[in-house]
Order: structure tokens, then sequence, then C-alpha cells
């Protein structure tokens, strides 16, 4: 039987958050459910257990608040997982600088801000876990999501030295790769890139291709977020978890495969599945 946690969980407004918190509380543990906005987790709050906690990751004070009154409530925080997290789409020119450092500020920075706040009360505790989710583009590049590809890049370099930082004080880091994820997702990376769409420029036709693809090819296989819930929980609960745990078929296969492909060969397939033709 694995001993009962306390589970601090950012984004549980919808998707793989919102799973991940019911998912926690259904295995016994205590979870505090966190949100940019209370209302939108207001149904969760007394369910099984579950408290519910205000908590906009890229505001510095907000982050403080919640581990400081979960510390108060709980006298501890064993897990953190951060979750929240959107896809800036667009080319890498197309996309504003204030986007770029948007997609940063939350996917990047607003996970290294719920990392500094938690590491103290871990290591008083000797003991902890901190759960990245990141995503298969954290490995493989996909033209056209540049901002959020680069940030979940960033997000597993920095959990790889993590990891090894923190061993010594008890603390056990652990990334989670996804592929498709059946959340709103999908149309905020749409929301995303929707003003770039359909206005002239250089890359007004690759849009067009590359927006069927992100929606059809990219898309094959997808999983509820129930599914990423689940292999979260089960990386909280062993004993000694994988450094890294793939989600979807198409992570399990992409991951590995891009290992052993040249850069070459991956443009290659990127062209193909992005319809991309040379431009001129
Ligand atoms: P989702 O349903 O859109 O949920 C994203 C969550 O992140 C929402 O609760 C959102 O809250 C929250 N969030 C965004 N900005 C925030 C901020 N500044 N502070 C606090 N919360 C914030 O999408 P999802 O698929 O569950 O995404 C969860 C994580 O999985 C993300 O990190 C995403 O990159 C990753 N992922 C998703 C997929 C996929 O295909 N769905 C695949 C791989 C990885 P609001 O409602 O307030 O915006």
């Amino acid at each position: 039987m694995p001993r009962q946690r306390a589970i601090l969980i950012t984004g549980c407004s919808s998707g793989i958050g919102r799973a991940t918190a019911l998912e926690a509380s259904a295995r016994g543990h205590v979870v505090v459910a966190t949100a940019r906005s209370l209302p939108s987790i207001s149904d969760l709050e007394g369910s099984r257990g579950i408290r519910t906690a205000q908590l906009d990751v890229t505001v510095d004070a907000s982050v403080a608040r919640a581990v400081a009154a979960m510390e108060l409530t709980e006298g501890r925080v064993d897990v953190l997982v951060n979750n929240a997290g959107y896809g800036q789409y667009g080319a890498v020119e197309d996309v504003s600088a204030e986007d770029w450092k948007a997609q940063f500020d939350v996917n990047l920075f607003g996970a290294l801000a719920m990392i500094r706040a938690v590491l103290p009360v871990m290591r008083k505790a000797g003991s902890g876990t901190i759960v990245n989710v990141s995503s298969v583009v954290g490995k493989i590049a996909i033209p056209f999501a540049g901002p959020y590809c680069s940030s979940k890049h960033a997000l597993e370099a920095m959990s790889d030295c993590l990891r090894v930082e923190v061993e010594g004080f008890g603390v056990r880091v652990v990334v989670i790769e996804p592929g498709p994820i059946g959340t709103k997702f999908g149309d905020r990376a749409r929301a995303s890139v929707a003003k770039l769409v359909g206005r002239p420029g250089p890359y007004a036709k690759i849009y067009e291709n590359a927006e069927r693809a992100m929606e059809e090819d990219f898309q094959k296989g997808s999983l509820p977020p129930e599914a990423v819930a689940k292999v979260i929980l089960d990386a909280i609960d062993a004993d000694r978890p994988k450094t890294r745990y793939a989600v979807t078929t198409m992570a399990k296969t992409l991951i590995p495969l891009r290992r052993l492909l040249s850069d070459r060969a991956i443009d290659r397939q990127m062209r193909k599945t992005l319809r991309i033709r040379k431009l001129g």
C-alpha cells in the first residue's frame, strides 16, 4: 500500500490537472488542487478530501501564498505536480516577443517559481517528489510550434539538472511526456495562433497546411487526460520512479526514434507531415 502523500497540483481547471486531482484523491492522497480562477475548481472543493486554492504560477505572491497555506493546513508538501501550461503556436519569426515571453513565463518560469517555493519545505522534511508535466515536444521540435516546443525543451533540461541537484535532499524529480491528449489544450493552441493565420505574410500558405497537420496527423492516437493522471500517480506512488514517463503510443515511439534518426531525416518527415514545399 503506497503511503498517503500531500499533493499540490497546478492548473486544475481542466484536462490533465483536474484528472490528476481526482485520481490522487481516489487513491487516498491529500490533494490541494489549484487554478488561476477559484470558481473554475469550486466543484472539486471538498469532493473526496480535495482542497482548492487560487494559484497563478506567473505571480510570485500567489505562488508563495498557496504553498505557505498548504504548509500551514497540511503541515507538508510531499509532492508538487507542475502541470499548468499552454501551447503558443506559430512560426518562430511570426510570434511576437511578448507572446514568446508569456509562453516561457508560464511553462518554464512558472514551474521554476513553484519548485523554488516547495523545495525548502521538502528539504526540511527530507523527502519530496516534483513531477514536471512536459510533452513529447520536450524532446522533438515541431515546426510552427516553436515557442511551445522551446519551453518544454527548457523544462526538460531544467528537470535533468534539478534531479541530480536535489536527490541528496531526498527529493525525486520526474518528467511526464504525453503525446496528444484530449483536453482544452488544442483549442487554446489554435486560439494562440489564430491572429497569425489568414493574414498576408511569408508563412500564410504554410499555416493552412500546418493547421491541418496539427489537427489531424499530430492528434493520432490521442488519449483522455485520465491516462496521464494514472501515469503521474503511478510515478508518485512508486518506490523508485523512473526519471521519465512517455504517455501515448506516439510519444513512446517518437522519442526513441528521434535519437536514432538524423536531423535531416527528421526535417524531411516534418516537411512531409506539414506539407511544406520550398517557398520563394
Ligand atoms: P488544459 O485543459 O488547457 O489545461 C491547462 C491548465 O493550465 C488549465 O488549468 C490552465 O488554467 C492552466 N494554466 C495556464 N496558465 C496558467 C497560469 N499562469 N497559472 C496557473 N495555471 C495556468 O490542457 P492540458 O492538456 O490539461 O495541459 C496540462 C499540461 O499538459 C500542460 O503543461 C501541457 O503543456 C501538457 N501537455 C498537454 C498535451 C495535450 O495534448 N493536451 C500533451 C502534452 C503535454 P486556466 O483555465 O486558468 O487557463
